[in-house]
């Protein structure tokens, strides 16, 4: 049977049908991008009653939102050592922090609004591809609870098989905080409660310019988009790995990188026990990284950086080659297992692997997630719609440094990618 070309997280919801109208001539904060940010944000504002509207160029959770792992991770894409160095113990310990509270912010959603993705806290799983990542994350581990108070355990090859069927790891790191949800059904049930907190969602309305423009002595902006204009007091950029020309400056700091996974078959249920015994999100410690786990209803789901490029429908086909050959290297078990669906997305990585948020232009952004924008784009939601409304917020994210390319060598093409993606292959190799 060929591979369906399709996500499957999207045969297990429908995302919420929502009838075309005009769009509204004003509102106090236009959000652009129907994804976890831009819904959490604008569930946020809209309950203090705030008028908000959700400009979507194409439908809601269309984006990365949709289309991800589910995994909903603590810590950051940034090894905690490097952390400390670059921000300083302090800021290190709020960041680290944030991930932490960005976990119990989806699970207080998903409680306070009754959304049926499948939360929960089942842990995650880091495997060591080398003897020396592993002798890494006993140093981890200790920098952790010493800096930041969290607990991980470190798991030595001998106990691994308690933690996943594999022989091909050197240990693993377990956190047992993290979680797991389906994103499909995460991202509709956002969007339902965006809708029922007052907001109105435009799909099909892409961002095409904004400039600004003030009314009636207010300071604002003018929004022009593929379905007419607009008037905003306040505007937040929640478009992530997919944002374009409307708004350059932040599209100058952000990479868009390829992810992509496939999923088998529905596994027997033994089969799956031995794969994953605890049912973890696990990701290997590699650069150019597999991630995977098994879906509620037992399928594996592996994902990688298959190409660097975002996802075509070249580098969707050619992915599933690929994926599956390093699904069979870590899971010989699965030889045999069809490959049912394969599909991309693009994530959001700033050059310096961190997410940012604050104003850049006047505009409001939070971005940058390097593929834990689960958990993190729905914390910085809300935390930008707090801000936005007034509040005094602490988010260790804002106002540090945001780099755009070395140089200046980058106007939103990224033309660096096949050589950013040997070079990651050749550290894989070298470290
Ligand atoms: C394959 C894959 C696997 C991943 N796995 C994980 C994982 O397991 N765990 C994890 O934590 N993270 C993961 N991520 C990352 C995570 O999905 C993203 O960081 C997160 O979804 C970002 O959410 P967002 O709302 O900021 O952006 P998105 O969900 O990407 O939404 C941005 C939206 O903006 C819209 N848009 C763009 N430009 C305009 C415009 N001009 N006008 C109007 N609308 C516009 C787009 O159409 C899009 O719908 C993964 C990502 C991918 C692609």
């Amino acid at each position: 049977m060929a591979v369906n070309e399709h996500n499957y997280w999207l045969t297990t919801t429908k995302l919420p049908r929502i009838e075309p109208r005009a769009l509204p001539d004003r509102v106090d904060v236009a959000i652009i991008g129907a994804g976890f940010t831009g819904l959490s944000a604008t569930r946020t504002l809209a309950r203090r009653g705030a008028k908000v509207a959700v400009l979507e160029s194409e439908t809601l959770g269309w984006g990365a939102s949709s289309r991800n792992g589910g995994m909903v991770l603590s810590g950051l894409k940034l090894g905690v050592n490097e952390l400390i160095t670059r921000y300083g113990r302090e800021r290190a310990r709020s960041m680290y922090a944030a991930s932490l509270a960005s976990i119990a912010c989806v699970e207080q959603i998903v409680h306070e609004e009754k959304i049926d993705c499948d939360f929960s806290r089942c842990g995650h799983l880091e495997v060591a591809c080398k003897q020396k990542h592993f002798d890494d994350y006993s140093r981890q581990a200790e920098v952790i609870a010493r800096e930041f108070n969290h607990s991980v355990r470190v798991v030595p090859k001998q106990e691994l098989h308690a933690e996943i069927g594999s022989a091909i790891y050197f240990g693993g790191m377990v956190d047992d905080v993290s979680a797991g949800l389906n994103p499909a059904r995460y991202v509709a049930g956002l969007g339902r409660a965006a809708m029922h907190s007052g907001a109105e969602i435009c799909e099909h309305a892409r961002v095409e310019a904004v400039q600004r423009e003030s009314k009636q002595s207010r300071s604002g902006w003018k929004i022009t988009t593929s379905q007419g204009a607009l008037w905003a007091g306040d505007i937040l950029v929640a478009t992530s790995g997919y944002t374009g020309r409307a708004t350059p400056a932040l599209q100058r700091r952000i990479i868009p990188i390829g992810s992509y996974i496939i999923t088998t078959e529905v596994l027997p249920q033994e089969l799956a026990r031995e794969l994953s015994p605890r049912n973890r999100m696990i990701y290997d410690s590699k650069n150019y990284l597999y991630y995977y786990r098994l879906t509620p209803d037992r399928r594996m789901l592996f994902g990688g950086r298959a190409a660097f490029f975002p996802e075509n429908e070249r580098t969707i086909r050619r992915s599933a080659e690929i994926l599956r050959r390093g699904m069979i290297e870590v899971y010989p078990q699965l030889r045999e297992a069809r490959v049912e669906y394969v599909w991309g997305g693009t994530l959001d990585f700033a050059f310096d692997m961190m997410p940012h948020a604050g104003q850049i232009d006047g505009l409001y952004y939070a971005a940058g997630y390097a593929g834990h924008g689960v958990a993190m784009a729905t914390y910085q939601g809300q935390k930008m719609a707090e801000m936005m409304a007034g509040d005094k917020v602490e988010n260790p994210f804002v106002g540090i440094a945001f780099p755009g390319a070395p140089l200046g060598l980058y106007n939103g093409k990224p033309w660096f990618l096949p050589f950013a993606g040997a070079w990651y292959k050749f550290l894989d190799w070298v470290s």
